[in-house]
């Protein structure tokens, strides 16, 4: 069977039963995770908004004009701090312990040993419980393969030009491990409940999972 990717872990962390409708539903690019992926490609050297730009319009070339506002407002945040570079960019990572796959954004040779690219604003302060499962995983991912002792991940917010280091603790690779398991409880068949804490408010599936028989969201929309 397929390793679970990590996006997989987070969103089933999230929510278990939007986790579930979701599966098999094609995925589109949201166009903030294409501006932040392609400034990714170029911190640690200076940031020309212009070719970041140019970049993004090859890449997605149905985007706006009216993007590259953002876009430039993106750069002009990063800019502010200094990166590095990194050493290799998507790496393919995966933990055959625990049967999950994701991707590092940008790889370094020393602490925090990868960057996760994240195209939301930083919070105040700390990072995202979502982003500390993330790179809880990623973490799994690479002790087992390319990094066996890294403790640390970089969690970058592009659209704030802010870049933080998490070092997961047992309570985050507690959650991913719970995460993992439900997801092979449903692969073999378990449909999920209706969380009581699930975060509902603005969920666009709110109107399909009311009912006591879950459908997919193939068969929904
Ligand atoms: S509406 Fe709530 S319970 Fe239903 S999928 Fe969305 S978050 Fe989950």
């Amino acid at each position: 069977m397929a390793p679970i990717s990590i996006s997989s872990v987070v969103a089933c962390h999230a929510c278990p039963l939007r986790y579930y409708l979701e599966q098999e539903a094609d995925h589109i690019e949201p166009p903030r995770y294409t501006f932040a992926k392609q400034i990714s490609y170029h911190l640690g050297s200076p940031l020309d908004a212009a070719i970041i730009w140019e970049d993004v319009r090859i890449i997605a070339p149905t985007t706006p004009d009216e993007c590259e506002k953002t876009v430039r407002e993106w750069v002009a945040a990063c800019a502010k701090t200094d990166r590095r570079s990194a050493d290799e960019y998507d790496v393919r990572v995966e933990s055959a312990r625990l049967g999950i796959a994701g991707v590092a954004d940008r790889l370094f040779e020393d602490e925090p040993v990868a960057a996760i690219l994240r195209s939301t604003d930083a919070p105040e302060i700390g990072i995202y419980t979502a982003d500390r499962l993330r790179a809880a995983c990623l973490l799994f991912c690479l002790n087992e393969t390319i990094a066996p002792g890294a403790t640390s991940v970089a969690i970058e917010y592009v659209p704030s030009g802010i870049s933080r280091t998490c070092i997961p603790q047992p309570r985050d690779r507690r959650n991913a491990l719970r995460a993992i398991r439900l997801i092979e409880k449903i692969r073999a068949g378990h449909v999920p409940h209706k969380p009581h804490d699930a975060p509902c408010d603005g969920c666009y599936l709110a109107d399909h999972c009311t009912g006591t028989s879950a459908k997919r969201l193939t068969d929904l929309l």
